[in-house]
């Protein structure tokens, strides 16, 4: 994922993508003790993100327009929740 990311945030919002450097791993199943089990162990579940978004998105500022399985992270698209 680290790969994938290039070490920047993978927050696009839009057309355009967040260009911070990315200080956060956002595991797209979060809680429960089990971040590191089952599915959120995929790459494609997580999401590099900048320390802001990652604050944003931990207090539902930020939150993803859809969630597609097929290839999640890389391509999500989110949104300001205003
Ligand atoms: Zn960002």
């Amino acid at each position: 994922m680290r790969r994938r990311s290039g070490g920047r945030c993978e927050v696009r919002i839009g057309s355009a993508r967040c260009k911070q450097r990315a200080e956060h791993i956002h595991h797209r199943f979060g809680g429960n003790g089990r971040r590191d089990i089952g599915p959120s162990m995929l790459a494609q579940n997580k999401l590099h993100l900048c320390a802001r978004e990652h604050e944003d998105e931990r207090l539902k500022r930020l939150r993803p327009v859809s969630w597609d399985e097929a290839d999640w992270a890389a391509t999500v698209v989110w949104e300001r929740v205003t």
